[in-house]
């Protein structure tokens, strides 16, 4: 073809200097000479972390071809003219193909199983050198922008056919997931072990004719850092997802000593065990980074940072493939505020909340006559139900609501503050009436309270059925008058009086206004 070369040199100062060479389109040249002006100073990068370029007495370089894929062929990858567009957008496929020169090309996968083992340490390839180049600080949004919690595994199990293969749906885990599972082994056995790892994978693989499988490549991490990996490589690379977290923090009444507590979404399948770093804000100033290991579905840590506990962050750094941190202004600890804007009636303030966590024992309100405080308890120092209610009538002024947690477990200890919510002006009967959005609500725990306002009296009836449709347990079925705030309540039981097992139901509830489902989850 009626190609144009480019011809570039790498000489760190060891024999021999590698030739560089990009066979490109004329139109494309100018284009061309920036897309890979970083060659040299990639592999530069890339030889710091994985070792010499494999192919040092031939050459790397490009070939180009027509469209917008690129292609490892050691030595020469094949480079799609849409993706030479003279500026810096393709550097990362540019060193994504390099780093498949050591990953891919000079150490291959066995089968298709692990072809992460080549796509994976090519994503990560991309992240080492934006660390090389860039420094440390950008590491964490280059991993951000990996992430990936869905259901396909790091490990493919059974293989499609390849071009669903390298469809978007395995995409994201084999490559995003995978450069994560490198990422994360990183963390686990420290920097010198890492490297280590990377070298001595290498080593061993060629010693097996170039080729690596996941179970080779974990027996390599295990030797060289003496840690137990099993766990580790069956949550992360042989099983799907990603360990969501619901954090509560507790602090005693001087404010300086803080318990946290972590709990693993207990409606996924896999509890993880993971290492969580926790960055601790003192007021007047300094940061403390605590490492803390959780291997169960929950657990709670005593962290004493010596004075006032200003602000905690979790993962600040982004070594953990988490899908995200609730804090307890979201579903962990908080005031439906749903319930004050619809459920409350003439006169009336109506609050709901509900805490799933086993570990809160109660709650207690706090009020204030302004969402900055001062905030005082509503009911001294009594504990309200971790799931429950509270009505009030409405004062004149304005009044603002939060919730503090409690547990046996810590006497003397509060948790952080819920969300703030504020007295609302009730909504008109005739809103109501065609309010489905909260109405009914229902609050889970033992017993469900299904709280729903009915703007007319008549026939009401509320039952429960289960996922695959099968009527459980009829709640309710009779008449009841027009009224705010009606409280119904479900024992979590069946029609013949046992416990029902843990999983998804619907409320079924039909009045003459309304005809609506709710959907409780039902914890084991
Ligand atoms: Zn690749």
């Amino acid at each position: 073809s009626n190609y144009e070369l480019i011809a570039d040199v790498y000489d760190n100062g060891v024999d021999p200097e590698v030739t560089i060479a990009h066979w490109v389109f004329p139109e494309d040249r100018v284009a061309a000479e920036t897309t890979f002006a970083l060659v040299p100073e990639m592999m530069a990068g890339l030889e710091e972390v994985f070792g010499p370029y494999p192919y040092r007495d031939e050459r790397f370089g490009h070939a180009e071809v027509s469209g917008v894929g690129a292609m490892e062929h050691n030595t020469c990858v094949s480079f799609g003219g849409s993706l030479i567009v003279g500026n810096r957008g393709s550097d990362a496929v540019v060193v994504h193909e390099l780093g498949h020169q050591w990953w891919g090309d000079l150490v291959t996968c066995e089968d298709w199983n692990d072809i992460w083992l080549n796509e994976g340490f090519a994503t990560y390839s991309e992240k080492l050198w934006a660390e090389h180049r860039y420094g440390a600080r950008v590491l964490p949004a280059a991993m951000k922008g990996e992430e990936y919690h869905g259901s396909q595994s790091v490990y493919v199990q059974p293989v499609p056919d390849l071009d669903s293969l390298f469809s978007a749906k395995y995409y994201r885990a084999i490559y995003g997931k995978g450069s994560w599972v490198l990422h994360m082994i990183r963390r686990a056995v420290g920097e010198d072990d890492f490297f280590d790892i990377l070298e001595r994978h290498k080593t061993e693989s060629l010693a097996r004719g170039g080729i690596a499988n996941t179970e080779q490549f974990r027996a390599t991490c295990e030797a060289e850092s003496g840690l137990d990996l099993e766990r580790f490589f069956r949550q992360w690379v042989y099983l799907s997802g990603s360990p969501s977290f619901r954090v509560l923090p507790f602090v005693s009444a001087s404010g300086e000593s803080l318990w946290v507590r972590f709990a693993q979404d207990p409606t996924e399948d896999t509890c993880f065990a993971v290492d969580i770093d926790l960055a601790i804000a003192r007021e007047g100033g300094g940061d403390t980074t605590l490492t803390l290991s959780m291997d169960t579905w929950a657990d709670t840590f005593l962290v004493a940072p010596g004075g006032r506990i200003d602000s905690l962050r979790f993962d600040p750094d982004n070594w953990l493939l988490d899908d995200g941190f609730a804090g307890p202004v979201d579903e962990v600890l908080a005031i439906d505020q749903d319930t004050v804007l619809t459920m409350g009636g003439d006169g009336q303030i109506l609050l709901a909340w509900e805490v799933l966590d086993s570990f809160v024992t109660g709650v207690r309100l706090y009020s204030a006559p302004s969402d900055e405080g001062p905030w005082s308890r509503v009911q001294g120092d009594l504990v309200l139900p971790k799931t429950g209610s509270f009505a009030m009538e409405r004062p004149n002024a304005p009044i603002y609501f939060s919730l503090r947690a409690v547990s046996d477990s810590l006497p003397g200890f509060e948790s952080v503050r819920s969300n703030v919510v504020e007295s609302a002006l009730p909504k008109t009967t005739e809103t109501l009436r065609d309010s489905t959005a909260t109405n009914p609500y229902v609050l889970g725990g033992d017993p469900y309270g299904i709280l729903f306002n009915l703007s007319e009296a008549g026939p009401v009836s509320i039952r429960i059925y289960d996922i695959t449709g099968r009527l459980v347990r009829e709640v309710f079925d009779g008449d009841l008058p027009a009224r705010f705030s009606h409280r119904l309540e479900w024992d979590g039981r069946n029609g013949e009086g046992r416990t029902v097992g843990p999983g998804v139901y619907f409320v079924r509830f039909e009045s003459s206004a309304l005809n609506t489902t709710r959907k409780v989850v039902v914890l084991r």
